[in-house]
């Protein structure tokens, strides 16, 4: 059983439909590189299997547990699910550690002492052990998105979902980010992200889907998939980001 089942998924917002008949399993393990031009549905995908947002037809589950049904408890459910935005999002008056420990501690009751052994460990994950007491301002935009991801890891997720996460930095700092992507999928974390960095799609992502007006239109090995892509809709695409 795929640890992210999405079958036959219909989304639309009023009369605008935005995915149509989108099926995607990921294994567990497996790192999904979504691609695809501005506006074809990608974050819509993923806030649709975080729960973030209703469908219209079709189901999503993880691990077996039915996203979009109204018995599902949510809250537990999204923190199966690590989703890490383009916009970091930390809290600026919290230090680095409360900003990892908040939802651990308040969500799974971890007590204070526990919390900031776990933030310890996954700041030592992300290479910012060093950064515990920092605030968010003293840090790099690179810094903050790790910590961002590190906060996503302290939920123990079973899938990360990571939405452009290196879309908002300079081009001296996606490096960084970049590397502890490559080094949470070593781990052997389930991953879907979005990403415009085809060399990083390429060399991490076991598999590419690309997608294209709100369905997919192409998906296969990465490296296949991008050295000699079949549609031309995904040749103009690569063409454009290239
Ligand atoms: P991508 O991430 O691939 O750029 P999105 O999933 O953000 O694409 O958007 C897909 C389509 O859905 C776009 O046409 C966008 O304008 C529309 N859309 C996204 N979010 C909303 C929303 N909250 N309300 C209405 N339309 C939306
Ligand atoms: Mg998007």
């Amino acid at each position: 059983m795929a640890l992210v089942e999405v079958q036959r998924i219909s989304k639309s917002y009023g009369a605008l439909q935005v995915l149509t008949d989108v099926s995607l399993d990921v294994a567990k393990g497996e790192v999904v590189a979504l691609i695809g031009r501005s506006g074809s549905g990608k974050s819509t995908l993923l806030r649709c299997i975080n729960g973030l947002e209703p469908i219209q037809a079709g189901a999503i589950r993880i691990d077996g547990v039915q996203v979009n049904d109204p018995t599902t408890n949510l809250r537990k459910l999204r923190q199966e699910v690590g989703i890490v935005f383009q916009s970091f999002n930390l809290f600026p008056h919290l230090s680095v550690s409360d900003n990892i420990t908040l939802a651990p501690r308040v969500v799974k009751n971890q007590p204070p002492e526990a919390a900031r052994e776990l933030a310890r460990e996954v700041l030592r994950r992300v290479g910012l052990e060093d950064k515990l007491d920092a605030f968010p301002a003293q840090l790099s935009g690179g810094q903050q998105q790790r910590v961002a991801i590190a906060r996503s890891l302290a939920m123990r997720p079973k899938v990360m979902l990571f939405d452009e996460v290196t879309s908002a930095l300079d081009p001296e700092l996606t490096g960084e980010v970049l590397k502890v992507l490559e080094s949470v999928a070593r781990e052997g974390m389930t991953m879907i992200l979005v990403t415009h960095e085809m060399g990083f799609a390429r060399r991490f992502g076991s598999r590419a889907v690309f997608m294209h007006e709100g369905r997919i239109h192409e998906e296969g090995r990465a490296a296949a998939m991008l050295a000699e892509p079949k549609t031309l809709e995904l040749q103009t695409f690569l063409n454009a980001v290239l």
